[in-house]
């Protein structure tokens, strides 16, 4: 009798604990319930959730430059509708040596391990394109200054002179965000905001919070031939914004398709970075890793 009361009890247990995992699993979409997680559980969330977690209730003061699309500084009203790289152009130089020498300088408040991690960011793209990020000497006029400042954020493109880059010390600093950053400060906007965004993309405003929905702009972006990448970096997530656990994007034709999970650059990010600098990629096999994406820094014509 004693086992059966004790099978009974074990089975009920376990019946509760069953409920339990389908009540959480079904707490909200991914996009909001991971995004509350301890920082621990960091590298299970996509660059667009570990961005919209850190940008999150930030409380900018006047001397911060305004954000808009979460992530991207803007200078004024005028910076607010248009892209700056379509509107005035943004590109970094070429040099002789058909590599774009971007300088920047990492100021001093980062930890050992902190600056190990911006470096491997800034490293990952001569791997793969003609960028060369490399510290400011005191001749360069243009530069980025990466510091941690209010929040992850960049600029969209080379703005002349000094340029922060902030990647605030809580929360900003994983190889998927320093990414995403410096394709902003290198001329890339986010991929929803593409002007051919509403053939792959359906917005959901009615989902979105209120006063967010500017977010979801659509912009002349950089698209070089590029067809929308689901995966990209700059795509963000299904429930970006959303007021309601409810998604404020859906992928078209597919809403089950998934996307804006993208925890580094993705190779059509590599291609479009490529094409604005014409770099000219070696042909390689379509399942070569994107490590082994050489491009070759031509010189320029004289
Ligand atoms: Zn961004």
């Amino acid at each position: 009798m004693a086992a059966v009361l004790r099978f009974c009890a074990a089975s009920l247990l376990l019946l509760l604990l069953c409920v339990g995992c389908r009540a959480d699993s079904e707490v909200g979409p991914r996009g909001t319930a991971a995004l509350s997680t301890p920082d621990g559980a960091a590298e299970e969330l996509s660059v667009s959730e570990l961005l919209e977690r850190a940008n999150r209730n930030l409380v900018r003061s006047v001397d911060e430059p305004a954000l808009v699309e979460g992530d991207v500084a803007v200078d004024g009203e005028a910076g607010r509708n248009a892209d700056p790289c379509t509107a005035r152009g943004c590109m970094w130089g070429k040099w002789s040596d058909g590599k774009v020498y971007v300088p920047y300088y990492i100021t001093n408040h980062f930890s050992s391990r902190e600056k190990a991690i911006i470096t491997r960011g800034l490293e990952s793209f001569s791997s793969f394109s003609c960028i060369r990020f490399r510290p400011t000497k005191s001749s360069d006029r243009d530069w980025l200054s990466i510091e941690s400042q209010n929040g992850c954020y960049s600029y969209v493109g080379r703005r002349g002179g000094k340029q922060v880059v902030s990647l605030a010390r809580r929360g900003c600093l994983y190889h998927g965000t320093v990414q995403h950053e410096l394709l902003h400060a290198l001329g890339f906007n986010h991929e929803q905001t593409r002007n051919d965004r509403d053939r792959h993309i359906k917005v959901l405003l009615q989902n979105v919070q209120s006063g967010m929905e500017h977010n979801f702009r659509k912009i002349a972006t950089l698209n070089q031939g590029t067809s929308y990448d689901y995966n990209s970096v700059m795509q963000y997530h299904k429930y970006a914004f959303s007021k309601n656990n409810q998604p404020t994007m859906l992928p078209i034709p597919n809403s089950n398709v998934s996307f804006g999970n993208a925890k580094e650059m993705s190779r059509a990010d590599i291609a479009r970075l490529n094409t604005l600098y014409k770099s000219s990629q070696k042909q390689v096999e379509p399942n070569q890793p994107k490590q082994k994406f050489p491009s070759m820094c031509s010189e320029p014509p004289r």
